[in-house]
């Protein structure tokens, strides 16, 4: 029996742990059991102004350091990461309901980006311009915008907070953190991080609870500069909207629909192997993963039957058990969007490849939301899945014959985030790489998202990137120092 976890005072304020003012706690339940196994606070709005107070008054400070010194803060907090993969993955695990392995990659992603912005801190180079005028000299420097926002989702608890905090401290702005309500542990566990690390109170602050009084408290307060948002396309739409009043920063990484298009000349045992990778990773719970797949004609029916014999050998179950595949859906209200695309899809002729409800569960001692992994054949357009987000291990096969087609349905969607093709002829790779209406393209790869690369979605899928140098530029505003010289 593992240990109830109290964290009443889960609210981090300028370097304190609080609770709610009200007193006010809501639980954290085990996706996989459906058992709660922590309490942690339900704050609101004024918890909130409290955090902005703080990160407003260590903003100061913390951007008139050098890159180098706010450099050795994050170069701890990785260290710190590193040295307790094991505990914060089981944390991730028992909250969140992902395989323990997949928890483990993730927290040596989210300390990736530690490391990442800890050598970034220092590079915060401007740019000098030649200037059309001989009497003038100019310089573009960049400044931390101030306060940010940081709202953050379920899917990915640990890294998803890294990747926006550690650029936004490297920068030289101060951050207030709103995690998920599904997944405040690991954020906890992040700011004791910080904390051990040193950090100065008030630059990372975080408040968990009510998410419409804590996002509008962000959203009203003119201390707040900049919000980064990961999550819903619908939840991005209204901070975008209600952030523009103060002409706020915006920063939104949102929902996808990522296409796969597997060519007539590719590897299928690679393609089998990463097309599953994709799709189950996180129980199909990632923004970046394969939602639909695009198959050559020519090649289906072997591509079929490698994916077929794979994904019946994925073992669904407690991510904490060893062997597990395939944890649970992280709620009722994911499970019953997988059920919804899964009977409009067999209603409009979808064939079941493998999985499928007639099986019944894998194992029915199982608790949590559990959807057998999937795959479809004969999907067609008309198919809600073929459109919406699954967020679940649903896979729908559609046949193609002609790569403009193939490209054309790809591309038909509001999403723009990932897309993947498998092929191994360069020109056919960047021609339809050119031609994806997408952020990131992987090719033969679909593990995209490192700390060094610069993510994020174009059309509904989002605004900006986060990785990389891109992704710190995000975090600083850029000044024009124009100098009239005699
Ligand atoms: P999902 O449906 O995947 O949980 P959401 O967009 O609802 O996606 O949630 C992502 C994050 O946004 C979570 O931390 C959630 O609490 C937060 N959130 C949801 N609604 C609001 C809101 N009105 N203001 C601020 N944050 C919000």
């Amino acid at each position: 029996m593992l240990e109830y976890l109290n964290y009443a005072k889960s609210l981090f304020i300028n370097g304190e742990w609080l609770e709610a003012e009200s007193g006010e706690s809501e639980t954290v339940c085990n996706p996989a059991t459906l058992e709660t196994f922590a309490r942690v606070a339900y704050a609101g709005k004024n918890e909130t102004e409290r955090a902005i107070e703080a990160a407003a008054a260590a903003f100061p400070d913390w951007s008139q350091k050098t890159g180098r010194e706010r450099s050795v803060y994050l170069y701890r907090a990785y260290q710190l990461m590193m040295e307790d993969v094991d505990r914060l993955a089981s944390l991730l695990t028992r909250e969140q309901g992902k395989p323990l392995k997949e928890a483990k990659g993730e927290i040596n992603s989210a300390a990736s980006f530690l490391l990442w912005y800890a050598e970034e801190a220092s590079r915060g180079y401007g740019e000098w311009l030649p200037s059309s005028v001989p009497s003038k000299r100019m310089l573009v420097i960049g400044h931390p915008i101030g306060v940010v926002g940081a709202i953050t989702p379920w899917n990915f608890p640990s890294s998803m907070i890294t990747r926006k905090v550690a650029p936004a401290i490297a920068a030289g702005c101060t951050v207030v953190l709103k995690p998920s309500p599904e997944t405040p542990l690991s954020a906890i566990a992040i700011m004791e991080i910080f904390e051990k690390a040193g950090l100065p109170a008030g630059v990372v602050n975080m408040v968990t609870g009510d998410a419409q009084a804590i996002g509008n408290a962000m959203l009203t307060n003119k201390a707040v500069k900049m919000i980064t948002f990961t999550g819903s396309t619908a939840t991005g739409k209204y901070l975008m909207r209600e952030g523009a009043n103060q002409m706020k920063k915006v920063s939104l990484e949102l929902g996808g629909h990522a296409p796969i298009i597997v060519f007539e000349d590719a590897n299928l045992e690679k393609a089998a192997t990463l097309a599953l990778a994709s799709k189950f990773r996180n129980n199909g719970q990632t923004c970046i993963c394969a939602n639909r797949l695009y198959v050559h004609e020519k090649v289906a029916e072997s591509f079929t039957a490698l994916l077929k014999e794979k994904v019946q050998q994925l073992k669904m179950g407690d991510g904490m058990q060893e062997g597990t595949d395939l944890g649970p859906l992280i709620n009722e209200q994911a499970s019953k969007k997988v059920h919804q695309q899964y009977e409009d899809a067999i209603g409009k002729g979808a064939e079941i490849v493998c999985g499928g409800l007639h099986e019944g569960h894998a194992n029915t001692d199982l608790k949590g939301y559990y959807f057998p992994p999937t795959v479809l054949a004969n999907a067609t357009d008309d198919m809600l899945i073929m459109h919406q987000e699954t967020f679940g291990p649903l896979f729908p096969i559609q046949l193609f014959s002609n790569d403009d087609v193939a490209i054309q349905k790809a591309n038909n969607t509001d999403y723009g985030l990932a897309a993947y093709i498998f092929t191994e002829n360069t020109s056919r790779t960047l021609r339809v790489a050119e031609k994806l209406e997408y952020g990131i393209v992987g090719v033969n790869d679909v593990f995209p998202a490192l700390s060094e690369a610069p993510f994020g979605g174009i059309k509904e899928s989002g605004n900006s990137k986060e990785g990389g140098h891109h992704g710190m530029d995000e975090f600083l505003e850029k000044k024009l120092v124009s100098i009239a010289v005699d």
